[in-house]
């Protein structure tokens, strides 16, 4: 497995690079925290953000939260309500009609802290699930979306096809200490620099190591894991 990147550099300087980088160019997923907060916001939030870009997803939970300050609050509404309110994110009728079902569930029982009880919950896969815990309840866990998967694939410190091999990957490698910030700053650099289609590898910081950059100094010599 190729993990040269982190030979070269620790993974403070890794994550304190790709931070710079996305927000110098404004990265969307710093802006959710501004507006997110708390552990029924965060579940909800990761339930719009499926398939919806994060503008989009904003947009939708910032209509939602405003009429809906609680669980208790979103499970009175009606699904129509709800549809109104979220239309823009990907797939909203199906989307406002489990958000339904999700607030009532966690209006009588409450969101739990753990990755056990929540993966139970409908609506709540790996990803949601690990950016609960990880941003709402401040517990280490490192959330795998597109855009994780992608760059430690493309940086090649994993070597793996689905999400849920990425994390178990990272966790073998990445500090504790660092799983929390893992989601937020690859995601920023996904959106920004390495991202799904044409990455600015002309502008990267790790052009020069990463072997899936078209700017190696001999591409030949070195294994690609990159998407693109
Ligand atoms: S060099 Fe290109 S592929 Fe590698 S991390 Fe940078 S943008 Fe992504």
């Amino acid at each position: 497995m190729n993990r040269k990147i982190i030979n070269k550099i620790s993974w403070v300087k890794l994550l304190k690079v790709m931070e710079k980088e996305a927000k110098k160019r404004n990265a969307p997923v710093f802006e959710i925290s501004n507006y997110i907060d708390g552990p029924f916001q965060y579940l909800i939030f990761a339930v719009l953000s499926s398939r919806t870009r994060d503008d989009q997803t904003l947009k939708a939970a910032s209509n939602l939260f405003k009429k809906a300050k609680t669980p208790e609050d979103l499970a009175r509404m009606s699904i129509e309500e709800i549809q109104k309110l979220i239309k823009g994110v990907g797939f909203y009728r199906i989307k406002a009609k489990r958000i339904k079902e999700l607030a009532k569930i966690i209006s009588e029982r409450g969101i739990p802290d753990n990755f056990k009880d929540l993966i139970k919950l409908p609506s709540v896969g790996r990803k949601t699930a690990n950016v609960v815990i990880s941003n709402a309840f401040k517990k280490p866990a490192i959330a795998v979306d597109t855009h994780v998967h992608r760059i430690s694939n493309r940086l090649g410190l994993v070597k793996t096809k689905k999400p849920e091999e990425t994390e178990n990957e990272l966790k073998k490698i990445v500090p504790k200490e660092f799983w929390r910030k893992i989601n937020k700053v690859f995601v920023g650099f996904g959106q920004t620099v390495c991202k799904p289609i044409k990455p600015l590898c002309k502008e990267c910081p790790f052009k020069l190591y990463c072997p899936s950059s078209d700017f190696l100094p001999s591409p030949s010599q070195e294994p690609s894991t990159g998407s693109h």
